[in-house]
């Protein structure tokens, strides 16, 4: 969605020289509902990109960190600690790394034991870590513990009578990573562990971006983790507007107009009512292309977050439910229907919506073209396509969006020795055929040398050829003609495919919410013309 920022500062000139009385500083009516900002439970995927388990998780804060319990929307504080970098890994042996910053972990016997000796229980953290090597939080208090070793028959050699703890992949470990020692054992069930910086100073952690690189970023809120089966799920719990403003910080940037901010900012908040992963224990994740893109407040600035408090608390329903918030950077004037995309009934606010004159930026047309064989080792290398075996493929386009976009919902596919593959819903078109939309239209040409009148050999470019039977077009690689013009057989040697737009193309449209703002209109009108039927709500002030 940054692709068009050159254009934006543009335009934004042009907003400064003349601007409409649609801008003035939206109102602010009473909270509708009367509620309260909730908490976000953001899924903090990290190292495998597909869910929120991780052997291992170092975070740092310079300031400290608060250890507490968490109720899944409160933090519950136990006690405060000045280590500035804390390695949580669940209660196992393993091999650590401390001075990776990522705190990479191994399973197996290595510098960290998960065998302890009981000492007995004692009425805070700090008296029963003075009695012993650490502290263990268990249901029934603080036990004082000493440890950790690597096996049975060591914690046992070392046993005064009150008993040995085993390794369990259900409980934490904490500990300090410069030191390399343990703060405590975290074994209480009742409730998941949670951290947080000291004074609600920022916590750091690395996380893997979308491109696929390691990068550390800064979060608010407080952590959550619960251990499980040897690994640990971790949860962000943040205020919603705080989440909101992380949101806008990456998803949108600071280049729009405030009123596409505002209307963005808006479904960025309805995105997180809408719990998404609900059934996973959190609300969204943090992978942009799941959820939205959560970074935490990389790259947030005072002009988006001020635009996050013009909306606060404002979110887009659908008869009293959040929307399904849908969102793409450009759809080439008409936005796909969800029923194109994804099949299933009609979703009333989903359908397409059409913009006139939405002039489509060059930086959200693609073009790609391929010679035969390019296109038959794109396709192949996809198993959606494996029943293709001959090089001679054809593409053909036999439907698109029932509601009137571009977007292709049937595509048959189909090689020289008969198979044919047809793929419907504009979605599965864009994953199987690997490109950036399902709005894209197909030309075939052919490179030919011909011979002038005047007697030259020039190459021309066609699109067809004349036969016997008059001029035929190119409609796929599986038809040749011979005769006519050029004398020679020939086959189209080359497929150019033109494409509009990247993603779903459906609901909002960021350039289309740009041009409409430059007419002059606010962010409710461009909420409401991208997602007809909608209601705009304040939940809380
Ligand atoms: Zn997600």
């Amino acid at each position: 969605m940054r692709s068009v920022k050159l254009l934006c500062a543009l335009l934004v000139m042009m907003l400064l020289l003349c601007l409409p009385a649609a801008y003035a500083e939206p109102e602010s009516p009473a909270a509708e509902s009367g509620g309260s900002e909730p908490v976000v439970r953001v899924g903090m995927y990290i190292r495998t990109h597909a869910d929120t388990r991780r052997l291992s998780s170092v975070l740092t804060c310079d300031a400290g960190f608060e250890i507490g319990r968490s109720d899944g929307t409160n933090f519950l504080p136990m006690i405060t600690v000045s280590s500035k970098r804390i390695v949580i890994v669940p209660l196992l042996n393993m091999q650590i790394d401390y001075d990776d910053e990522y705190a990479g972990a191994a399973l197996g016997e290595g510098n960290f034991g998960a065998w302890s000796v009981k000492n007995g229980l004692y009425g805070g953290y700090y008296s029963a870590r003075a009695a012993g090597d650490f502290a263990a939080v268990t249901s029934k208090g603080f036990e004082s513990r000493f440890g950790g070793f690597s096996t049975e028959e060591e914690a046992r050699a070392h046993d005064a009578g009150r008993g040995i703890s085993s390794p369990a992949g259900d409980r934490m470990a904490l500990i300090d990573a410069d030191t390399q020692k343990m703060i405590l054992t975290y074994e209480d069930r009742t409730k998941p562990l949670a951290l947080r910086g000291a004074g609600g100073a920022l916590v750091s952690l690395p996380m893997v971006s979308f491109s696929g690189s390691w990068y550390i970023f800064e979060y608010p809120g407080f952590f959550e983790f619960e251990a499980n089966g040897g690994l640990l799920n971790m949860v962000n719990c943040v205020g919603l507007e705080e989440y909101t403003r992380c949101v806008m910080a990456n998803e949108i940037g600071g280049d729009f107009t405030k009123e596409t901010r505002r209307a963005f900012s808006i479904l960025a908040r309805t995105f997180a009512l809408g719990k998404k992963h609900g059934r996973q224990g959190y609300d969204v994740c943090s992978r942009p292309d799941c959820c939205q893109c959560y970074y935490g407040v990389y790259r947030m600035g005072d002009e988006n977050n001020e635009i996050v408090d013009s909306t606060r608390g404002l979110a887009c329903f659908y008869k009293d439910e959040p929307i399904a918030v849908l969102y793409t950077g450009a759809n080439g004037g008409a936005s796909c229907s969800s029923v194109a995309a994804w099949g299933g009934d009609e979703v009333p606010y989903l359908t397409t919506v059409f913009l006139e004159n939405d002039e489509i930026e060059e930086s959200a047309r693609w073009e790609t073209t391929f010679t035969r064989r390019e296109l038959y080792d794109h396709l192949s290398q996809r198993s959606v396509f494996s029943a293709l075996s001959d090089m001679d493929i054809s593409m053909r386009v036999l439907a698109r969006d029932p509601y009137g976009s571009s977007y292709i919902t049937t595509l048959s596919v189909s090689d020289g020795a008969g198979h044919v593959v047809e793929i419907n819903n504009s979605e599965n078109v864009r994953m199987a055929t690997g490109f950036s939309s399902a709005n894209f239209d197909i030309e075939y040409t052919q490179d030919l040398e011909v011979l002038t009148a005047d007697g030259k050999v020039e190459t021309r470019r066609v699109y067809g050829v004349l036969t016997a039977e008059g001029y035929k077009p190119f409609t796929g690689f599986d038809e040749s003609y011979g005769g006519g013009e050029y004398g020679a057989a020939v086959a189209p040697d080359k497929v150019t495919v033109r494409g509009v737009g990247s993603g779903h193309g459906v609901g909002f449209s960021a350039t289309g919410s740009e041009k409409l703002s430059l007419e002059g209109f606010d962010f409710r009108y461009i909420l409401q013309f991208y997602f007809k039927g909608t209601e705009i709500k304040r939940l809380y002030q």
